[in-house]
Parts: C-alpha cells; structure tokens; sequence
C-alpha cells in the first residue's frame, strides 16, 4: 500500500533504525535493578533537607485548636485553594485548610530556587484568571507571580480566615460513630470534619538519590525545593554573589536544575554539574503578554485554551494550536502531514510511524540546539538526549546549554555508573573520581509517582481502622482516582487514577469542582455520608488498566524516570502514566460531566 504517508516518508535523511538501537542503547545504560528503590525513603533521611521552613522568619507560636468542620482541606497548594474556592462557589462555607507552609502555595511556596519558572504557558497555568480579572506578567510565568496569584485566590475567596498554616497532618482517622474524621497534627490540634479532601501536593515529598555516604558530607547541602539564600546570597531573580569562593555542585539535570544552573554557574567559583541523563532542552521564547489581545479575549476563553492544549498534547485532532509552543510542536507537525481524516483508518500502525518520525526530527532539533549552544566537545555530546520527547518531561531555557561555555562549569556525565558513585567528608566521587566541594545542591526532584506511603506523610484510617495504604499496596485502588471504598467522605486531589495533564492546575480545578459537586449533593440529598461501593472501584481499576495497555510499549522504550516508575512498568507501582486514565484529561472531564448529569451518583453509596 503507498499510502500520502509512506511518500511523505520516503526521504527521511536520518534512519530510524539506527535511532532506535541508539535510544535502546542509552535506555539499558541507565536502567538500574534497584528501580524505584534507589532514592532513599525514611523520613529522617530528608528530614534534614525538608523539615525545616526557611522561609518564614518566626514559627507561628499558637497552642493546640480544637474544631468542627464540615470539610476539611490538607494542603494549601494549588489543588486545596482551588477545592476549596470551588466549594465556596457552591455555597460550602465552613471549610478549614490545613498548610505545612506560612502561606498558600504549596511548591510555589517551597519551591524558590533562582530562575524558577513554570514551563506551562500562564494563561492556561494560572487558574481563575477570568473569575480574578488577572493578567499575567508574561506568557511563561516567574515563581514570585505564581506565589502571589495564590495567595490572590486566597485574598478572593476569603481563604486565610479559614486556614492554619504551619501545621503538619499526622493522622487521619475516620470515626463510624460520629460520621466524622478525626484530624491530628504535629500541633496537637483536634480537627473533626464531616469531609476531608486531601490535597497534599504532587511535589511535595523531595526525593534525595540513595547515594553511599550521603549523611557523611560535611560542607553544605541543601534540596533545591529549600533554597538557602543566607548561604548563596541573592534571590528568585538571581545575584547569588556569596557563592563567588565556593566550589558547588549540582546533583541532578531534571526541570529545576535547567533553571538554576545558569544562575549558579554565573556566580560560583567553580560549578560541577553531576549529570546521569541530560533534558531535553527547547527554546524558552518568553515574551510580555500582549494587553490589547489579552483584553480582546471573549468569556470561557481560559477553558477553551485549557482544553485545546490538552487536546492537541494527547494527540487528538485540533483546528487552531492556541498555544503553539514547544509542547504542542510535535502534534502541530504530525496533523500537517497526516491525510484527510479517515484515510489511514485502520492502519494504526503507520499513525504510530509518523508520530515516531514527527519525534525523531524533533529531538534531532533539540541534539542539533546543543550542538550550536556548547563549544566544548565532549560536554557537547554528553548534554544531547537520546530518548523520544515526552519520556522525560521536557525543559525550555534559553540560557542552560550556553553555561557550559563558561570556564568555571564543568559537565560531569555520570551515566556509564548510573549515577554519582558516593558522597565523602568532602565532596562528590563520580567516575572514580573525588570533586572536593563547599556545597551539594541536590535537584534530585520529589516523590512524584513512587508508592503512595511516601508521597504522603501520614496514614489515613478509614472504616474498621483499615489504612489506606495497605488498601493500595497491591496497586492504587479508587472510583475516578478521587474516592476509595472503605474511606467515607474521603476525597483525593492530585495525580492518580485520573485524567492526567501537563498542565497540572487544570487538572486539580476540575477534579475540585467535581468533589465539590459531590459533596454539595450528598447535603441537598439529606444524606451524612458518600462512600464507594467495592464494585464500582474494582471497575473502575480494571477500566485504567484496560487502557493502560495503550502506551505501555512506548514507556518500556523510554530512558527511566519517575514517568515509567524507573523503566519498572510491573508490580503494584507502575508509574504516572501507567495508572491514568489514557484517554486523557478532556475525555476524563467529559466522563465526570455526564456522571453528573445522569444524576444518580452512581457508584456511591449515600448513607
Ligand atoms: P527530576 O525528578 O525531573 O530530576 C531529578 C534529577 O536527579 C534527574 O536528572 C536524575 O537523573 C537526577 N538523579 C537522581 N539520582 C541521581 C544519582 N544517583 N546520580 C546522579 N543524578 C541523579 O526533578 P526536578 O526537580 O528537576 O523536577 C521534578 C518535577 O517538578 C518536574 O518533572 C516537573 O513536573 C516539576 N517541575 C516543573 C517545573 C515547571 O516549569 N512547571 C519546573 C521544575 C520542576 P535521571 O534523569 O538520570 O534519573
């Protein structure tokens, strides 16, 4: 069959073939037996790089609180501020967030290190903008921007009143009894709330590498989740001149590092940047958002963009690329050459073709990006990624490659040993060799998709005393990723069995306005309690492994990463994408929407 694509085909100039064997080869360097397992996991263990909150000047002194609630929120980052505004909107007043930080903004809060930036456009990023009346500054907004939106969605919704920050949850505990949870925190407060939402964060557990002799180092270290600015002097937007003696190094090349690096490597004496895979790495392009077209903007037009971008990056067809970046790059290729709908029904195959080619010219743009940005030979070949786009979560800067030009930063490629070799008194051993550094930045991320006990601090304990996370230690079991049987009025808000986006703050909104629907209901239906019924969860879980099949060829072929559980796709954790709903967040809201239309709450068990 020489169908418009086999011709479109015909003349590649690169073989796929040999792509392959290269990204094969690259994959099965970096795999490691120990998976998921190689980043340390006891509390104490990173106790020391995320217990303490730099950020705040004095500790909030107040004694214990005792309270009634009718729902309760834990976290205070974008997905419990958008709870609990869309609660508000539906009339659920008396609600009480529980925060570990000072303020609202959960990784936004935490998370200040020099240069961070979110790489998802801001007008689909920042939520609420048309409910707020607010412009963003650019088209890619900077850390400090993001933070104060929070806290304006806070201002607006009459949020701070209702809240205690500076408390940690320890336990969650539901009382058959009363029909109440019982909250404890590391402050001795007695919360009981009819409703609990947990909204703790996807970015909230840092993750520290299991490296031999990480506790012996005797300079200075510090997560780049707790920036430590009396040490490197300076702020958000740079100027870290106290690192001018200092000897630093970097472990980890991941989003944040992309970020940070050319603000470290400006200021140290000298920068080592331990490196095991490298980013991709697209051009940023930011630019000053345009006031006559922003104010052009018809209402709904922030849902329209939202739902076109997530559209256009799972791969289903689009008529405008709204947002038209680096993200939506390879789908915006791959419609123009795809034919007329229809026409290559029925060969999935060749789709899949196409889409691997439209990857390979990407990520061949990206290797030749590296190879005008960086004079040096063997950083050059090091710094390139061979891997498909989305294996990793891909980066945008236009200042990172150049910084290894400069003759104080050094590449350290770590790959051949999977990872630094160990930490001494002094420094970093990589490759057999010993770098004697004044400080560790370890941008080694967070447990975003481990086993669920170490993306949350605290158990919860449902009917009977049953722990949630022995309930899900053969795999996440829950109805819609949101509720799980056996855990009445217990709502989850995050990444889970769900519709994923990239753009996580429209996931969490529209996993918030279904709660919120759901507990308003459970009120105007006269009812005390909504719980799952076991067999809906069980459909639900064979649902999202019925899909799951869909892309798990292409996460097997990937690099690991927190994507692909570490390049381990069996056992009980199978990584983010494995455990979503692969259709994708706008076919997910699609499913809610008519799940409330039907109006039966079906798979719920009012009481
Ligand atoms: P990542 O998990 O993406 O990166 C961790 C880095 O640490 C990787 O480069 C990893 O290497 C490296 N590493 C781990 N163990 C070792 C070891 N033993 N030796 C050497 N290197 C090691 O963390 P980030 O903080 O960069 O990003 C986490 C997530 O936070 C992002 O994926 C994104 O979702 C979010 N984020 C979003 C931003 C935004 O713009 N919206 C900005 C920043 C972060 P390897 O890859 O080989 O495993």
């Amino acid at each position: 069959m020489n169908t418009p694509l086999k011709k479109e085909y015909s003349n590649l100039g690169f073989d796929p073939d040999q792509l392959r064997e290269k990204y094969r080869a690259e994959r099965d360097k970096r795999m490691r037996d120990d998976g998921d397992e190689q980043f340390l996991r006891t509390r104490d263990d990173y106790a020391r790089y995320a217990d303490e909150d730099p950020f705040v000047d004095e500790p909030d002194e107040r004694g214990p609180v005792e309270r009634e609630v009718d729902v309760a929120v834990i976290g205070g980052g974008f997905s419990g501020i958008m709870a609990a505004a869309r609660l508000k909107e539906r009339g659920v007043e008396d609600v009480m967030l529980i925060e570990s930080g000072a303020d609202f903004g959960g990784t936004w809060y935490w998370n200040r290190y020099p240069g961070s930036q979110c790489d998802i456009e801001s007008y689909c990023y920042l939520p609420l903008l048309e409910e707020l009346g607010y412009m963003p500054k650019e088209k890619y907004s900077y850390a400090p921007e993001i933070f104060e939106h929070c806290q304006r969605i806070g201002e607006y919704y009459g949020l701070y009143e209702l809240s205690l920050f500076q408390t940690r949850v320890t336990e969650l505990r539901w009382s058959e009894a009363e029909s109440r949870w019982r909250i404890s925190t590391h402050r001795d407060d007695h919360i009981r709330a009819r409703f609990v939402i947990q909204a703790a964060g996807t970015a909230n557990v840092p993750k520290l590498p299991g490296i031999e002799g990480i506790h012996d180092y005797q300079g200075h270290s510090f997560h780049t989740c707790r920036w430590d600015y009396d040490y490197t002097g300076g702020d958000q937007s740079g100027g870290l001149t106290k690192l001018s003696d200092k000897r630093v190094a970097m472990i980890g090349t991941g989003c944040t590092s992309i970020q940070a690096v050319p603000f470290v490597g400006e200021h140290a004496r000298e920068l080592f940047v331990f490196q095991r895979t490298p980013s991709s790495v697209d051009a940023r392009g930011n630019m000053p958002t345009d006031e006559e077209w922003y104010r052009s903007l018809k209402p709904g037009w922030q849902r329209a963009r939202r739902e076109n971008f997530a559209d256009i990056v799972v791969g289903r067809p689009f008529e405008e690329d709204l947002v038209a970046d680096g993200w939506t790059d390879i789908f915006r290729r791959l419609q123009s050459v795809l034919p007329p709908e229809g026409a290559v029904e029925g060969d999935p195959e060749e789709l899949a073709f196409a889409a691997e080619v439209e990857d390979f010219r990407k990520m061949n743009e990206i290797r030749s990006r590296v190879d005008k940005s960086v004079k040096d030979p063997a950083a050059r070949e090091a710094l390139k990624p061979w891997y498909r786009q989305f294996c990793k979560r891909p980066t945008f800067n236009d200042e990172y490659l150049a910084t290894f030009n400069r003759p104080n930063v050094h590449l350290v490629d770590v790959s051949e040993r999977k990872g630094v070799d160990r930490i001494t008194e002094k420094g970093v051993v990589a490759n057999g060799v010993e770098y004697e550094v004044d400080c560790i930045i370890y941008a080694t991320g967070f447990e975003m998709t481990s086993a669920p006990h170490r993306r949350v601090n605290f158990d919860v304990y449902g009917r009977d005393g049953k722990s949630l996370f022995g309930h899900w230690d053969q795999g996440l079991r829950t109805m819609h990723g949101l509720s799980s049987h056996g855990f009445p009025n217990w709502f989850f808000i995050g990444v889970n069995q769900n519709g994923l986006s990239v753009n996580m703050t429209a996931m969490f909104d529209d996993q918030a306005r279904h709660v919120a629907y759901i507990i308003d209901e459970v009120g105007k239906r006269g009812s005390q309690v909504a719980e799952v019924t076991p067999e809906a969860e069980t459909e639900w879980v064979a649902e999202i492994r019925r899909l799951s099949f869909a892309n798990r060829e292409f996460f097997e072929a990937c690099t690991p990463g927190y994507y692909n559980n570490e390049g381990q796709l069996d056992g009980p954790n199978k990584g983010l994408v494995a455990q979503a709903y692969s259709p994708g967040i706008n076919a997910f809201n699609a499913l809610l929407a008519e799940w409330r239309e039907q109006g039966e709450m079906e798979g719920l068990e009012l009481r």
